[in-house]
């Protein structure tokens, strides 16, 4: 199989230097920039399998660089890395397209699994693996996996890979609630997951602003009070 290979963008010699050292041992290649326009330029050069993206970097910050690999069309899967638990408020709040957030100082084992969860999950989507009947007729909206889009009354949503993944997911088991760390396991590909899963409810309040006429009303995605999200069964 080819090797995979991840981007570290991180202005921090000495944490360079560890996560190359435990992705190498993983067998992954890696490729280094100390500065976010370098990581950019990388980024969109080389095509990377993964970016792990320090966000506070010289020449341009890890936001910037986020957001114009997102305006380019680029979909690799970002890992943010985070200096302070504050910081995470920021990365929820702001529709950076990023995947995931990870704070310093992380542990390498957290870090190597939302690696792998991350490629995997990339992997999995390969078009050749989608079966071509997975279309879900949902009445207003229609999920064409095979396609990886989603139509409401006719009209294409912009949805992100996660966003889609998520309605997919939840569309398929229409009337299942689901808990934020069942979804976090199943949709994020977390195995086990005991962390932070207030992504789960950034992402569904993203996804409602596309998909409901009224987010504040949704009918599509809805939230069972304690227990989790569910799709409105009809
Ligand atoms: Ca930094």
């Amino acid at each position: 199989m080819e090797r995979k290979k991840v981007l570290i963008v991180e202005d921090e010699k000495n944490i360079v230097d560890i996560l190359r050292f435990n992705l190498q041992k993983e067998g992954y290649d890696t490729l280094e920039a100390f500065d976010g326009v370098t990581g950019l330029q990388l980024a969109l050069e080389e095509n990377p399998d993964l970016i792990l993206l320090d966000l506070m970097l010289p020449a341009m910050n890890g936001f910037e660089v986020c957001k114009t690999i997102r305006d380019k069309g680029q979909n690799t899967p970002v890992l943010i890395i985070t200096a302070r638990e504050a910081e995470k408020d920021k990365i929820l709040g702001l529709d950076l397209g990023a995947d995931d957030y990870i704070t310093k100082p992380f542990s390498i084992r957290e870090l190597m699994a939302r690696v792998k969860a991350n490629i995997r999950r990339v992997d999995m989507l390969q078009p050749t693996e989608t079966p071509p009947e997975a279309r879900l007729d949902l009445g207003r909206l229609v999920i064409d996996k095979g396609a990886g889009f989603v139509t409401k009354d006719g009209e294409t949503l912009e949805l992100t890979q996660r966003e889609l993944e998520l309605l997919t997911y939840l569309a398929s088991n229409a009337g299942k609630v689901f808990s934020r760390q069942e979804l976090m396991e199943r949709v994020w590909n977390y195995e086990g997951y005991v962390g932070d899963v207030r992504g789960v409810d950034v992402a569904v309040r993203r996804l409602r602003e596309k998909l409901e006429d009224n987010p504040a009303q949704p009918v599509f995605i809805l939230t069972r009070r304690g227990a989790g999200y569910y799709f409105q069964k009809d």
